[in-house]
């Protein structure tokens, strides 16, 4: 594990941390081998490893930001990694202690992974990657015609959304926000599959777009304290979609069977 001497000099940068000796509690095991070894695993982003073997003593995996991390961070990692090894310390008070050592930890490593510049450029290349995968273009419908002409007659061309089938045969159609590789949010309608079927009419497709277009006109909003996704104002909006009921009927009734049979 240490093939590079970068590593070894984090490994001594570890040690150097305060009151590591101190915290290491060697007696009750009787093992004289029974110290923490620390080595890095470039590999590792999240958490980290004790492992522990009679006569060779403890070794604990971590993450290339833990070895950089600031001293007190350091110093918690080792106190945890102590009690974890004192075995017979299982009362309250330890358990306790060991939990809120592991939480500043874990606080630490959260942080530092948001606040990562490599983190933050994968996470816009995955966002774009994302982008790339929609797919307004069925077999049967093309999802952004619809949209467009929904978009026009009902919300005066305002809404701003991106649309796609949904990534799976019997996902749901669902309205969310993303970001874009910029960093941007943006709406992204996903329509259910099951709807590009030759016996849904443009009309009926058109029902469940409409549906998950008003989801962004009409937030969802609050009721006796409770979230209400649903609430009259969304079922009063939803029924002045011209071809209401047949969507209804369809998405009650054929919908189900459809989803049934993968194609
Ligand atoms: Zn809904």
């Amino acid at each position: 594990m240490f093939g590079f001497r970068w590593q070894q000099l984090s490994l001594f940068d570890f040690f150097s941390a305060p009151v590591v000796k101190s915290s290491i509690d060697t007696s009750s095991t009787g093992d004289s081998q029974d110290e923490i070894r620390i080595s890095v695993n470039p590999r590792m982003r999240q958490g980290w490893k004790l492992e522990w073997r009679r006569g060779k003593g403890a070794q604990l995996i971590v993450p290339q930001s833990l070895a950089n991390a600031p001293a007190e961070v350091r110093k918690s990692l080792l106190d945890w990694a102590s009690i974890t090894i004192r075995r017979g310390s299982k009362d309250t008070v330890t358990k306790a202690k060991r939990r809120q050592l592991e939480d500043q930890v874990h606080t630490w490593i959260h942080g530092h992974n948001e606040n990562d510049p490599a983190r933050k450029a994968q996470t816009l290349r995955r966002a774009g990657k994302h982008l790339q995968r929609l797919e307004a273009q069925g077999r049967h419908h093309n999802l952004q015609a619809i949209f467009e002409k929904i978009n026009a007659e009902y919300f005066d061309g305002k809404l701003e959304a991106r649309i796609t089938w949904s990534t799976r045969w019997g996902g749901l159609s669902t309205q969310s926000t993303r970001k874009d590789a910029e960093g941007k949010p943006y709406h992204l309608l996903s329509i259910s599959r099951g709807y590009d079927h030759p016996l849904a009419t443009p009309e009926i497709v058109g029902g469940v777009v409409y549906h998950e277009c008003l989801h962004i006109a009409v937030p969802p909003g609050e009721r006796d304290g409770r979230r209400t996704i649903h609430g009259r104002e969304f079922r009063k909006r939803e029924k002045e979609y011209r071809h209401y009921e047949i969507w209804r009927k369809w998405h009650r009734d054929e919908l189900p069977k459809i989803l049934r049979h993968p194609p």
